[in-house]
């Protein structure tokens, strides 16, 4: 005889699952680019998927280990309309800019430029390295009202952490679960490292109104159903007022990025953020000649160039 089992709600019957009524789940895979012999995998943008919220850029790199050569040598170049944003899971990276401003990155600490109306930086392995890098560089389009603020450059130390039922949130940028990483930003954003502990259910609160992604870097956490892979970018749309990630035996780490969808449609060209192909000639334009973006003195060697300008105009940069 089968037995009469109470009814539950079939979500009580997994403790680890997210609202099934949301169900965005798009998995994205990177573009592979040289950056002088160092590669990274490109994440956003892509053709499928341009931003989330106002990130607009999202490179990973490593884990590697090197010998005595620089992992990492980017020369003077660029930006405008955007801020970086430099998050080291492991080793160094040293940011130089025309500010005249210096700053280690390395784990658990930001380095975070906003380059507003223009400024130029280089970021390399310093001498002094654990031989080790693995990491990320994001671009956080600047909304028009604030895309020619003067340009600034903000080192954290040390940013919040918040205990979450199965692991924890370093915030890096904006707000979770009641942690604010105070850092300079312009929109709606978030940008968070989670952890989960092994064997655990993580439970992270969300902001509704934001559309999020996941970009996991260690371990085999599961979402959904889905065992996540650190060579894809997830995205979770809108909607979610929480993820339920579940570790696998091993601990997992993973970014969290978001924010309200961007609402203005950009251009991307080399390193600028901009909204017109004129303002894009114009600043490579400027960066060719020497003017605007000033210089990076501290560091030894030419600065990059600007690749040539096509005659065609730049191709719109669909809203995502
Ligand atoms: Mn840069």
């Amino acid at each position: 005889m089968v037995a009469h089992l109470p009814f539950y709600d079939v979500r009580n019957m997994d403790p680890c699952t997210s609202d099934p009524s949301v169900g965005t789940f798009q998995a994205i895979n990177p573009l592979l680019a040289d950056l002088g012999g160092f590669t990274v995998r490109r994440f956003l943008p892509r053709r499928e998927r341009r931003m989330v919220g106002p990130w607009c850029f999202l490179d990973a790199f490593g884990p590697i280990a090197f010998g005595p050569q620089k992992a990492m040598d980017v020369p003077p170049h660029p930006h405008i309309g955007l801020q970086t944003v430099s998050w080291v899971v492991e080793g160094e990276i040293l940011h130089k800019d025309s500010l005249g401003l210096q700053a280690l990155a390395r784990p658990g600490t930001l380095n975070l430029m906003t380059a507003g109306g223009g400024i130029a930086h280089a970021e390399e392995t310093p001498p002094e390295n654990s031989g080790r890098l693995h990491g990320f560089q994001l671009w956080v389009a600047l909304p028009d009202a604030h895309r020619n603020t003067e340009p600034a450059f903000d080192h954290h130390p040390s940013l919040p952490a918040v205990d979450l039922p199965g692991g924890r949130a370093t915030v890096f940028v904006g707000e979770l679960a009641g942690a604010r990483s105070g850092t300079r930003m312009f929109s709606p954003i978030v940008g968070a490292e989670l952890h989960g502990a092994a064997g655990a259910c993580l439970h992270v609160p969300l902001a509704p109104d934001f559309e999020h992604a996941l970009l996991p870097c260690e371990g085999h956490p599961e979402l959904d159903g889905h065992t996540l892979t650190a060579d894809t970018l997830y995205y979770l749309g809108t909607g979610r007022r929480e993820l339920a990630i579940r570790s696998g035996p091993s601990a997992f780490r993973s970014l969290l990025i978001g924010g309200t969808p961007f609402g203005e449609a950009i251009l991307m060209w080399w390193n600028f953020v901009a909204r017109t192909s004129d303002e894009i000639r114009e600043a490579r334009d400027d960066w060719q000649a020497g003017r605007r973006f000033g210089e990076v003195r501290a560091y030894s060697g030419p600065r990059l160039d600007a690749p040539p300008l096509v005659a065609r105009p730049v191709p719109p940069n669909p809203m995502s």
